[in-house]
């Protein structure tokens, strides 16, 4: 019993990023306590049996479950509006065992083709070598997602905004669709981020976070999270997680509960940032294109009002003259950085099409719309003058 389930009122999810999943010791100990422990004692041999038969709630070992790995899931299941949780690893550990957990051999996947390049590799190469079919299809056009149903579909998956075009996909239009043949659709929210895109409101029935981005947002840690039904999380996906090892390490865990306190104002300020950014590259004679989800010229800028609270902390960006340009403007850089992290508090600059994307073939890149004069900007908690002026004369070198 955590603090906040006495008083049981609906808190703000500022609130609940501070308080929920809160456990305290004998000790009273304010900040969240950091249980680096692999296993627990047990009082006597009957209280082990107890434990073991499932009599007794108390934990086991440390991929089954920690204090603090548990705090972490019960703050995420509050923030989400979710049953439960189980935590992982990364982020890939996180699509890892929700995907295998509910699939055997026979079942039907359909995924949308813009996905992380981890993410793809599951579908594409590992998937199929256990006999699971899988579908990739257009993730914007309702009627590809219902051509591709089959009765063996068993899980849809997306990512919305995709990466690194920030395409949006109608997460409610696809829980609809998917539904209607019984299947349950899995959404990796990583882009949105949790305080801007609520997908089991939706009508999703999964979600999943790679909170080495955003969610511990300052660099440190990998971790990830599923979350879902009771049903879900403690019949198909705990026996998988508990048996293949993907567990959250505690100190990650407590990493991760720090950052969450901060989530709501480093989402917000790096979304305003990304805003700014994004319409004064739009007026820069050297950007040829924007995509940014808040911005009136983004295709589907009536669906992101209708789906996510906020454009969001990415922008996407082409500029004139290819790869050679792209180097040049993220060479000049002086503040942002090249890496491939997002969500950071440092801005991050990345070149898909040489970097996340380069597995890919040229011709599946020109599907997916990674040019090579392509960038990609996540936004961090920097002065946003300070950015543009260094994006301006990164760019004015070009
Ligand atoms: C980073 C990322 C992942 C994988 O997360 P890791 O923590 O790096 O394993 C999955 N999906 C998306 C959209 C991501 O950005």
């Amino acid at each position: 019993m955590t603090e906040l389930d006495k008083t049981k009122r609906a808190l703000s999810p500022r609130t609940n990023l501070v308080h929920a999943g809160t456990w305290r010791s004998q000790h009273g100990e304010m900040s969240e306590a950091l249980f680096l422990t692999q296993g627990f004692v047990y009082d006597t041999a009957a209280a082990a049996e107890a434990r073991f038969l499932g009599e007794d709630e108390g934990f086991i070992y440390a991929r089954y479950g920690n204090p603090t790995v548990r705090m972490f899931e019960e703050r995420m299941m509050a923030l989400e509006g979710a049953e439960d949780a189980f935590a992982t690893a990364s982020g890939m550990a996180a699509v890892n065992a929700a995907l295998f957990s509910q699939l055997k051999a026979g079942d039907h996947v359909v995924a949308a083709k813009a996905l992380f390049g981890s993410c793809l590799y599951i579908l594409e190469t590992l998937l199929p070598r256990f006999g699971v079919e899988v579908t990739l299809v257009e993730g914007t056009d309702p009627d590809a997602w219902r051509a591709a149903l089959r009765p063996t579909t068993r899980v849809a998956f997306l990512e919305s905004p995709s990466n690194p075009t920030l395409e949006l996909i109608d997460i409610a239009e696809v829980a609809e669709i998917v539904h209607s043949v019984g299947a349950r659709l899995v959404i990796d929210n990583v882009f949105a981020t949790p305080m801007f895109q609520r997908p089991l409101e939706l009508g999703a029935d999964v979600v999943l976070y790679s909170a080495t981005k955003h969610i511990d947002g300052q660099g440190r840690c990998l971790g990830g999270i599923v979350l879902g039904s009771e049903e879900f999380i403690r019949k198909e996906l705990e026996g998988y997680m508990r048996h293949t090892g993907g567990a959250m390490s505690p100190f990650n865990a407590w990493v991760m509960l720090k950052g969450l306190e901060t989530l709501d104002l480093r989402c917000r300020a790096q979304a305003e940032t990304a805003a700014f950014l994004a319409d004064r590259l739009a007026a820069h004679p050297r950007v040829t294109r924007v995509l940014y989800p808040g911005r009136a010229d983004h295709p589907q800028h009536e669906l992101a009002k209708r789906q996510m609270s906020s454009g969001g902390t990415m922008v996407a960006f082409e500029i004139e003259g290819g790869q050679e340009a792209a180097y040049r403007v993220q060479d000049a850089l002086e503040i942002i950085k090249i890496s491939n992290n997002l969500g950071d508090a440092k801005s991050i600059i990345t070149h898909p099409s040489t970097t996340t994307h380069q597995r890919l073939s040229e011709e599946q890149r020109q599907a997916l719309g990674i040019s090579r004069g392509l960038i990609r900007l996540s936004c961090g908690l920097e002065a946003p003058e300070d950015l543009a002026a260094d994006l301006d004369q990164a760019l004015r070198r070009n």
